[in-house]
């Protein structure tokens, strides 16, 4: 199957569900052809990568989705209408800060650990409150969503992490308030974009399923 026809499969199944076009390792062309099949956002893990090739990339909606340095932030800003990854209290205030002097709002999805794993990013579940509490007082940022990578497993154990975050999505969404708006809950990619929807996932993120394998 083609890049164009598997865009437009998975648009088709996911209905109003967004899709992120995960475009890591895709050269220009290929990301230009998922755009002319339909999708709007694409997703790319590392800064480095996405300035080498995005002068050549269709417009469509941009998101950073992989762990951000603080030496690339100045970079993220710049480049990025969402930085879903955002992982840690420093990194708010260094983003916050590169908004600032460019006077850029930078709307931010804040990454869940929600398997409680010890070697993955993302706020732990029992620190988000705090960490909401503390991202009012940054003015340049505007959290827009909550993202997750579950831990690897069955289906079936990787629904029970998705129901989680939904409920977590569910309770944070009854408190927005200034500048927490949680409209979306990004989680899912090719192999449980399904089950993610199922659990209600508003935003599935998927790179094999349509550019197939990739090659480092
Ligand atoms: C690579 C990646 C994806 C897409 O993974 P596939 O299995 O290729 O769909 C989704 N989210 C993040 C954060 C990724 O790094």
């Amino acid at each position: 199957m083609s890049v164009d026809e598997n865009t437009k499969t998975v648009l088709k199944e996911i209905g109003n569900v967004k899709l992120v076009s995960v475009t890591k390792t895709v050269d220009a062309e290929r990301i230009n052809q998922s755009i002319r099949a339909g999708a709007t956002i694409i997703g790319e893990n590392r800064v480095q990568e996405f300035e080498d090739k995005c002068a050549e990339i269709l417009p469509c909606e941009r998101h950073l989705i992989g762990h951000l340095q603080s030496n690339k932030v100045k970079k993220a800003v710049q480049y990025f209408d969402i930085i879903q990854s955002v992982d840690s209290l420093k990194l708010i205030q260094d983003i916050d800060g590169k908004a600032e002097a460019i006077g850029k709002v930078q709307e931010v999805f804040l990454q869940v650990n929600i398997g409680d794993e010890p070697q993955k990013y993302g706020f732990d579940l029992d620190e988000i409150n705090s960490v909401v509490s503390e991202i009012h007082s940054y003015d340049n940022i505007l959290v827009k969503g909550l993202m997750c990578i579950p831990p690897y497993g069955s289906p079936e154990e990787t629904r029970l992490y998705f129901r989680k975050m939904k409920a977590l999505f569910d309770e944070m969404k009854g408190e927005n308030s200034g500048n927490i708006d949680i409209q979306e809950l990004s989680m899912g990619m090719s192999g449980d974009y399904r089950v993610a929807i199922e659990e209600g996932a508003t935003m599935v993120r998927v790179g094999s399923g349509i550019f197939g394998n990739r090659k480092y």
